[in-house]
């Protein structure tokens, strides 16, 4: 509420009169409304406006002053001495009653404002340490605090770029004001052009400092007008458009009269006593008393003084200010000199100490980067492997199980699904292997199915097929699970127990008997009989000898009428 009601106050001081501007502060405000009427006004250069709160404070507030007050009446002191050279010694006491001040609880631009005008004032009074020291305070203290906030960032720079125009450190200024040149405030972009008009600049920078002169007329009667008409007569001069620069000189001149800024009226007269030289404007100027001036605007003033010594051949004062000018000129190049090399140093220090920042969050960024991109390194990898296993493992188990069925197909006789003859064979070696040392008996039986080739011949080969397929499976289901069957041949099958006595192969047999006696083929029940011969093997003999043995006595027994066991000796 406090800024609203301080900006539109603002915009009445600036599109009202100074009357109206007067009446809205007759009475007395509040310190904090104060300073920020006066930062507004010494922000955009009115004077009129300065000097209307300096004399109501000083008239009306007397009884309610404040600590706070005596501030913002010393500033406008200060200010009013700078461009008016009113008050000198008052401008003295303001400026070592503000030396002792305290700013820090001020606002940002508040605290710019009273800075500037404090090294504006000892750059008037030649002391260029001390202007230095203020604005070494404004670039470390105020300036990267002032990063983010755009107005004030204005004011700031500014403030800066007005001392380092002083002291003719210009690549500063450059760089200060020329992105002002697009601020959106017209009085700032005005105010950064007509200081920028006066230093060395490209073609192009002229061009653009020109464009934003032009607007000049848009702007109330104050400093920031005046002082773009002084840069856009010089131009008109330069470019010896005379009748162009006398409307411009006309109108400032009425300017810095309506304001009675006697800095700029001195500046006005010498310009004109440039081109072409004017008695007038050198009576005029030398009324001043030199000592008003701040020791840049002594030369000009000593130089028309030898001038008019000269031509009234007055030698010995000719001579007297010459040494005198000579003097001053070299105290203000060797002040410059140290004060640029002073800035400059600072300079250097803020855009090395600004760098580091920068290159400290660079850094950090780029190892928050590093950090992200090697979690996601590391979640990949992660990924990766889990996939990998799984493919790994899916191949694994598809290899397996391939294995396995390959294996299974390798091992399994394709019609009866019981192991085949090489199996077991391979059964059967393992079973004698183990035989001896573990003291384990085993049998080897050759079954074969009796006159097979007439149930092939009878009913047929698919009946045939259902046969074997249910003498494999319906003996598979009465030997042990330690025991084999095999398909030895055709209709043929071998049967290896393991750890049995011979004994034990009556009663399978017997069994099988039973379970084969009859097969249907689903169209036919066939009684079906089967014939086998059996020997006990112990690891003595091969399994080839062993099947040799029961072969024989399979033969024994389809000899003795079939349907029958033949053994061998246990
Ligand atoms: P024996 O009682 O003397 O053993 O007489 P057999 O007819 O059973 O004897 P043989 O060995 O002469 O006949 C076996 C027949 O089995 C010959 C062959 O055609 C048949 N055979 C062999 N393999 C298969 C098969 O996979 N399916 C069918 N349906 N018949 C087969
Ligand atoms: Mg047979
Ligand atoms: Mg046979």
């Amino acid at each position: 509420m406090l800024r609203f009601g301080c900006f539109v106050f603002a915009a009445l001081a600036l599109f009202s009169n100074q009357a109206a501007a007067q009446a809205t502060i007759s009475h007395c405000l509040a310190a904090p409304q104060f300073a920020s009427h006066l930062t507004v006004a010494l922000d955009s250069m009115n004077l009129s406006e300065v000097e209307a709160i300096s004399s109501t404070i000083a008239q009306h507030c007397a009884s309610t002053k404040s600590p706070d007050i005596d501030v913002i009446a010393d500033a406008a002191t200060l200010f009013t001495f700078i461009h008016r050279r009113s008050n000198r010694d008052s401008a003295q006491q303001s400026f070592n009653r503000l030396l002792q001040k305290d700013f820090s609880p001020l606002s940002r631009q508040q605290q710019a404002a009273y800075y500037h005008l404090m090294a504006l004032y000892s750059l008037h009074t030649g002391e260029y340490k001390q202007a230095l020291s203020i604005s070494h305070i404004i670039s470390t203290e105020l300036l990267p605090a002032a990063l983010s906030a755009t107005d004030d960032m204005a004011a700031i720079n500014l403030a800066v770029a007005d001392i380092h125009y002083e002291i003719e450190f210009y690549q500063s200024v450059r760089e200060l004001l020329l992105p002002l040149l697009t601020h959106p405030v017209l009085y700032v972009r005005v105010r950064a052009a007509s200081v920028l008009w006066h230093i060395p600049q490209t073609q192009r920078q002229l061009e653009d400092t020109l464009a934003v002169l032009g607007d000049y007329s848009a702007l109330p009667q104050t400093l920031v007008k005046l002082h773009a008409l002084e840069a856009l007569i010089r131009q008109a001069l330069e470019e010896n458009n005379q009748p162009a620069a006398q409307v411009l000189l006309e109108e400032a001149y009425l300017l810095a009269k309506a304001l009675d800024a006697k800095a700029m009226l001195i500046r006005l007269y010498l310009l004109e006593t440039e081109n072409p030289p004017s008695p007038h404007a050198t009576a005029q100027l030398l009324a001043f008393s030199a000592k008003q001036f701040s020791l840049k605007e002594q030369l000009p003033v000593l130089k028309l003084e030898v001038e008019r010594a000269t031509a009234s051949q007055n030698w010995q004062q000719a001579t007297a200010t010459l040494q005198q000018a000579v003097a001053l000129n070299q105290e203000l190049a060797r002040n410059n000199a140290l004060a640029r090399e002073y800035a400059g140093f600072q300079m250097v220090s803020q855009a090395r100490e600004l760098e580091q920042a920068r290159q400290q969050s660079r850094l950090q960024a780029l190892a928050a980067e590093q950090q992200n991109q090697q979690r996601l390194i590391y979640l990949l990898a992660l990924v990766s492997a889990i996939l990998a296993l799984a493919v790994l493992t899916l191949l694994f188990v598809k290899k397996r199980k391939a294995a396995v069925h390959f294996e299974k197909l390798a091992n399994t006789d394709g019609l009866t699904q019981v192991l085949n003859r090489r199996a077991i064979q391979l059964f059967a070696k393992q079973v004698a292997d183990r035989s001896k040392p573990l003291g384990q008996p085993f049998v080897v039986a050759l079954a074969d199915i009796d006159h097979f080739k007439t149930i092939n011949d009878t009913y047929g080969h698919d009946a045939g097929d259902i046969v074997l397929t249910e003498f494999a499976r319906r003996t598979n289901a009465l030997i042990r699970q330690q025991d084999r069957l095999g398909r030895w041949g055709g209709e043929e099958w071998l049967i290896i127990m393991t750890n049995t006595r011979l004994d034990a192969v009556d009663g399978l047999f017997t069994r099988m008997q039973e379970e084969i006696r009859e097969i249907s083929t689903g169209e036919h029940k066939l009684t079906v009989t089967f014939s086998m011969g059996a020997v006990a093997g112990n690891g003595e003999q091969t399994v080839e000898a062993l099947v040799q043995a029961a072969d024989e006595l399979l033969y024994q027994a389809k000899h003795s009428g079939r349907n029958r066991l033949c053994k061998g000796r246990d």
